[in-house]
């Protein structure tokens, strides 16, 4: 972004959200000056999204049957049978999936993300360094900001097989993601963990999603963050807030899966660092909207604590610095909104409006 501009409206300003109105100048790709004053505009300048937690891979297929069974008038909705390594049926699409194919559908999901404001994403990258490469092939060009999290694709046999696979993961990624600590043999996830240690790279893992039988262990392992905790207990969430660790929460993900419900109340309120996911694309859009309006309806949680959750909170577990809020020397990833179309007008508050009710349609443009 070359030149000057000025945008003008009601501006959610700051890591700890507030709204102005005024005028933000952007010079040269970067926020020169954001002043305040009265301004005729309807216009909602908010910072983009990050969605903390993805599986975009299995973008090919998006409306499975969720469970192998009819209970009553519903269908079971089951975890394993969904997603669970090696066999899950998630695994078994990806193996069945072209890597042209694979990587166009991926293409699709990251077009999709930004029309829906999403600007940064961590996306759990299933396939080895195939995988790993397939998702760098489907970014290029796409101006989004994303981390990789790999994983090793051999999880038996010779111990330094193994290792030197997963050194050439790290080689070409930010990190692992790993399926769950119930998932793999332990020595084999003691050996990753030490390479993404010695790599200073991330290491994020799902635990106590369908239970809390995996979540002991996953804490064990030092994970920078914890994807899910659905059934985290009360000590499991002291744990992680004396250790300062994040756990991205993947609500509608939760639901769709008939996992439960996370209890996002107490790590709020033992100040735990909490981002969203929207999880797997085979189960739920990236619509991070969506994902906010049940964390506000829903869950009942605060709509500012719910609108840096979808962005700031994310982007300090991403070790994103420059995003997630507006502030005069950032480089801008801001959505404008028009807060006089016909979904919004009316609302009073911008933070309010957009966490319960905005969508995608309600955004005009997006600068980054
Ligand atoms: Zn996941």
């Amino acid at each position: 972004m070359a030149g000057e501009q000025i945008i003008s409206g009601k501006i959610i300003l700051g890591p700890e959200p507030e709204v102005i109105e005024g005028n933000i100048c952007l010079k040269n790709g970067v926020i020169e000056n954001i002043e305040e004053e009265h301004t005729s505009s309807e216009n909602i300048i908010s910072p983009c999204f990050v969605n903390s937690h993805t599986h975009i891979g299995d973008s090919v297929f998006k409306d499975p049957v969720l469970g192998n069974k009819v209970v009553g008038n519903r269908f079971e909705r089951n975890l394993d049978y969904l997603v669970r390594p090696p066999n899950g049926l998630k695994h078994r699409i990806l193996k069945n999936t072209s890597e042209s194919k694979l990587i166009k559908y991926m293409e699709k999901t990251i077009e999709d993300m930004k029309t829906t404001g999403t600007f940064a994403f961590a996306d759990f990258r299933e396939g080895g360094i195939p995988g790993v490469m397939a998702l760098k092939s489907a970014l290029e060009a796409k101006n989004i900001k994303c981390r990789i999290l790999g994983r090793i694709t051999r999880t038996e046999g010779d111990i330094s097989d193994i290792v030197y696979e997963a050194e050439r993961v790290l080689s070409e990624s930010d990190g692992f993601g790993i399926s769950g600590a119930g998932d793999m043999d332990l020595k084999i996830l003691e050996n990753v963990r030490e390479v993404a240690a010695s790599y200073k790279k991330t290491f994020f893992i799902h635990a106590g999603e369908k239970d809390k039988n995996d979540i002991d262990a996953a804490l064990s392992f030092d994970p920078d963050a914890l994807i899910h905790m659905t059934h985290a207990e009360s000590r499991h969430l002291k744990y992680v807030a004396d250790e300062k660790k994040t756990i991205i929460i993947c609500p509608r993900s939760n639901f769709i899966t008939g996992v439960g419900r996370a209890p996002v109340e107490k790590m709020l309120d033992l100040g735990i660092n909490v981002a969203v996911g929207t999880d797997n694309v085979m189960l739920n859009s990236t619509n991070m909207f969506a994902e906010m309006e049940v964390l506000t309806k829903v869950f009942g949680i605060d709509d500012r604590q719910v609108f840096k959750m979808c962005t700031l909170n994310g982007a300090s577990v991403l070790n994103f610095n420059d995003i997630g809020y507006i502030e005069k020397g950032l480089s801008p990833k801001i959505m404008i909104l028009n807060g006089n179309s016909d979904n919004l007008a009316g609302i009073t508050d911008p933070i309010r409006g957009i966490v319960r009710r905005a969508r995608p349609d309600d955004i005009l443009t997006i600068i980054n």
